[in-house]
């Protein structure tokens, strides 16, 4: 056997824990695990020891002393076409999609489109760090087989699956009942089983599939075991009117989906920032998580999540980029931002909460923290090494003067970004 072997010396930092909310932050709290000048040792593809003593002459060794070495970021939430469109100005969701977004997605029935598009979309991930994600494709089958081809090269975990829109979308990038589960049926047997890869049942959001199609979704949710479930829901309050107005038979947009079969465990709904009570207790009572989308909410002025509260609601949680209505693919920036939405609410989300999030809490998110997330002996070795920051620049000179790791970090997440990344690991391959 052709065993692959690594050892990689720099400052180990991963996040069993978040803090409890009011944990004193100058003593590193439980659950943060801090390891400066430790090996991470890696044998085929997996992380096989954490230690201080550096491993015997037979090892091959990376060495970067004083870098900064966490697990791979975990996105739930992002849009691979919407590269294409990122930072566009002036527009709400509804004619966001209108406007920038649907004739973006269109480009992907090309084949060669969807491959450079889809082989771009996941080298930008890995050059920010983020080294599994929560995808959303386009329409056309094509763009699931350009995805999934091209994670799978990489040997990224990818969890992706068509768009499925039968209405209110321009013709181009509707599909069907029939040829939606055509199609999904075709990926289901084309994927299942190959590297890192998981489907999931993709719903554009309840105002582009008819309930026809959103019980096909459910139904074959349930008929193919570990599939996934992602969607939107309530990230904008025209958009929340506007289910009304199309459904009125139910109680509210998220009983739309439930209703269907789509709110299970293994259920990722982008934003749900304007859900009541009772929604709240559903999204608990099912285990569906909710992606927090901060720049995106941000920059389409859909509205203010609240992550405190809504934790302590007991509800599942989750952090994402989406891009392209978020503006950056960095988890740093995702991360700021959701700094700043809680701190507009009054709150305060301190630096191990939002590291937690990037990395083990969106894992779990996804069920998979028994894979990726952490530094741990036994998972899958997808590690990214970053340094503190440039020398000369702001960031250097406001760590010289931390006194303590959360004040070191919360400045890094604050003022650091993807170019402070300096090699990402993937399964134990490096890139970049
Ligand atoms: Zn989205």
């Amino acid at each position: 056997m052709n065993t692959q072997r690594i050892a990689i010396l720099g400052d180990l930092l991963d996040i069993e824990q978040a803090p409890p909310p009011g944990t004193p932050l100058d003593e590193i709290p439980a659950g943060v695990r801090w390891r400066p000048a430790h090996w991470l040792l890696i044998e085929d593809g997996r992380i096989s020891a954490v230690q201080a003593e550096a491993p015997d002459a037979s090892w091959p060794r990376d060495e970067r002393p004083g870098q900064l070495i966490l697990p791979g970021f975990v996105d739930t939430h992002v849009h691979a076409p919407q590269l294409d469109v990122i930072a566009s100005y002036g527009t709400e969701l509804l004619d966001w999609l209108q406007r920038y977004t649907f004739p973006a997605e269109t480009a992907w029935a090309d084949p060669a489109v969807a491959a450079a598009g889809s082989a771009l979309f996941l080298d930008q991930l890995l050059a920010h760090g983020t080294t599994s994600a929560l995808v959303f494709p386009t329409v056309h089958k094509t763009s699931v087989d350009a995805l999934f081809g091209a994670a799978l090269q990489r040997g990224m975990r990818l969890i992706s699956g068509k768009c499925l829109m039968d209405r209110h979308a321009p013709p181009a990038l509707c599909d069907t009942v029939a040829s939606g589960e055509r199609d999904t049926l075709a990926l289901l047997a084309a994927w299942t089983g190959k590297g890192r890869l998981a489907y999931a049942h993709t719903v554009r959001f309840a105002p582009t599939s008819s309930e026809a199609q959103l019980r096909l979704a459910g139904e074959l949710h349930a008929a193919s075991p570990g599939s996934y479930v992602q969607t939107h829901v309530a990230e904008n309050r025209a958009e929340v009117d506007w289910v009304r107005e199309l459904f009125p038979g139910y109680r509210s947009y998220l009983d739309v989906y439930e209703r269907h079969g789509l709110l299970t465990a293994q259920t990722t709904l982008a934003h749900g920032i304007w859900l009541d009570a009772d929604a709240r207790a559903r999204l608990r009572d099912t285990r569906a998580v909710i992606a927090h989308s901060p720049t995106s909410n941000l920059f389409l002025g859909s509205g203010l999540f609240v992550w405190r509260g809504r934790a302590s609601d007991g509800m599942r949680l989750s952090i994402a980029s989406d891009v392209g209505g978020g503006v950056s693919l960095s988890m740093q920036r995702t991360l700021a931002a959701a700094y700043q939405v809680a701190a507009l609410q009054g709150q305060r989300l301190d630096a191990f909460t939002l590291l937690h999030a990037a990395t083990r809490g969106n894992a779990a998110s996804l069920q998979l923290d028994q894979e990726i997330g952490r530094l741990e002996p036994g998972l899958v070795a997808d590690v990214v090494a970053w340094d503190w920051a440039e020398p000369g620049s702001v960031l250097a000179h406001r760590l010289g003067r931390a006194n303590s790791l959360h004040e070191k970090l919360f400045a890094w997440l604050m003022l650091g970004d993807e170019r402070l990344l300096r090699r990402t690991w993937v399964a134990g391959r490096a890139f970049g």
